[in-house]
């Protein structure tokens, strides 16, 4: 969205969610428990129910609370109750509010929310604290495979580099002078584990910050090899491992597989916490060739930035960023467009705007990339862990 009234954007909808006493949550799986979890440890929002579209679901106990299918929870009209929507797919996500807007007459943004929107909205406008929900920081360019597709853009970087240690503890402290909260902090690459510091930098993390983040996670393909040290520190500091796996890309490599399955033991063996993310068969197109809106009017990538709500944000080089492609783009100089909002020189009177900008708003209301990039607004598709050979991004914008 494009700042019009900058620093009063949500106000209307901050105002109705800080009026809500009592929550029910779409989803009775593990991301509903994640969010039951939140709402018990940062607000004093009741949860009433559980809404789940799973006949297997409906009529169970999740947590101690109730799980009911939309048609028996919505007859009966429900009082300072609102519905927040907690599901990993987008795609399902969309369809799961088409349903409760069309079936029960309900209106997005006004009677359903979704996770990454609410949260920080509640807790701002009801406790005035600048929560960042999901946060990465890109540590490494090195990565032990050569993905074509990477939304990393890790196949056009010719020499990569680690980032310095000094600098990620200076963009962290940032972070956490500037936010009051971070959900979620996760360590991204390249492949985060090649990073020679790691250990050192988790550590930072968790002693400085522990009290200030509810996951600090790292994401791996899982083809590497965890060395004590980091074994040590990754169970003593609680750091959830996220596993992007592409094992299953490589049926007949035995090596390949032989590598994976020691890595998951070992997590195993070591009571790690770690989630395997599940078989895709398609990846988003963050600006790899099928999409040119080089020309189009500034509506139009205003309507690709809305439509995408990219929720992952990023932390680099001392400012935050709303998309986190558009600055990796920036970073290989696929475009020269920076649309950070700068940490370095942040007022504390800006909090509403940068809480207006971690939830999608900024000047332009789109970024630079939007012009070569489907994100994940669209029906367009790419193979995912296709290897290929490291070569320049073909210049497609100037
Ligand atoms: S494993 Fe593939 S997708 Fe992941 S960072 Fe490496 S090159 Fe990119
Ligand atoms: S369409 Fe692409 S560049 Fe634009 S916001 Fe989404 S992910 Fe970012």
């Amino acid at each position: 969205m494009r700042w019009k009234n900058k620093g009063h954007e949500l106000d209307d909808i901050g105002a109705r969610i800080a009026s809500f006493s009592k929550v029910a949550i779409f989803c009775a799986g593990t991301k509903g428990i994640e969010l039951l979890n939140v709402v018990h440890a940062h607000t004093n929002l009741e949860v009433v129910a559980f809404i789940d579209n799973d006949p297997k679901k409906q009529g169970s106990i999740v947590e101690g609370i109730s799980v009911f299918s939309p048609s028996k929870w919505f007859n009966v009209p429900k009082k300072d109750t609102v519905m927040v929507v907690t599901v990993h797919n987008k795609d399902l996500q969309r369809v799961i509010i088409r349903q409760l807007e069309d079936d029960y007459g309900l209106k997005y943004n006004y009677d359903i929310f979704i996770t990454h929107k609410f949260i920080p909205l509640y807790m701002w406008y009801k406790n005035e604290k600048l929560i960042a929900f999901n946060t990465i920081y890109s540590i490494t360019q090195y990565c032990n495979l050569k993905c074509k597709n990477c939304n990393s853009f890790m196949q056009y970087i010719q020499n990569p580099k680690h980032m310095e240690v000094n600098k990620i503890k200076t963009d962290i402290n940032l972070l956490f002078s500037t936010f009051d909260y971070m959900f979620i902090l996760n360590l991204f690459g390249g492949e985060t584990t090649l990073h020679p510091d790691l250990s050192e930098i988790i550590r930072y993390i968790h002693t400085n910050y522990k009290n200030r983040y509810d996951f600090l996670g790292i994401a791996t393909n899982g083809f590497t090899k965890l060395s004590y040290e980091l074994v040590d520190a990754i169970k003593s500091t609680n750091v959830v491992v996220n596993i992007s796996n592409y094992a299953q890309y490589f049926p007949h490599d035995d090596e390949r597989q032989k590598q994976f399955a020691t890595f998951l033991q070992c997590l195993k063996d070591n009571k790690i916490t770690h989630y395997v993310e599940g078989f895709s068969s398609y990846w988003f197109d963050y600006g790899f060739e099928t999409v040119d809106r080089i020309t189009a009017s500034e509506e139009i990538l205003q309507t690709v930035f809305d439509k995408c709500n990219m929720h992952c944000r990023l932390m680099q080089d001392g400012k935050y960023y709303n998309c986190a492609y558009d600055k990796l783009a920036l970073n290989i100089g696929v475009h020269s467009q920076d649309s950070g909002f700068d940490l370095q020189n942040f007022d504390p009177k800006d909090k509403v705007s940068l809480l207006e900008y971690s939830l999608g708003y900024n000047t332009k209301g789109y970024v630079e990339l939007c012009k070569i990039c489907d994100g994940s607004g669209s029906q367009t598709r790419v193979t995912p862990a296709i290897q290929t050979e490291r070569k320049p991004f073909p210049k497609r914008l100037e």
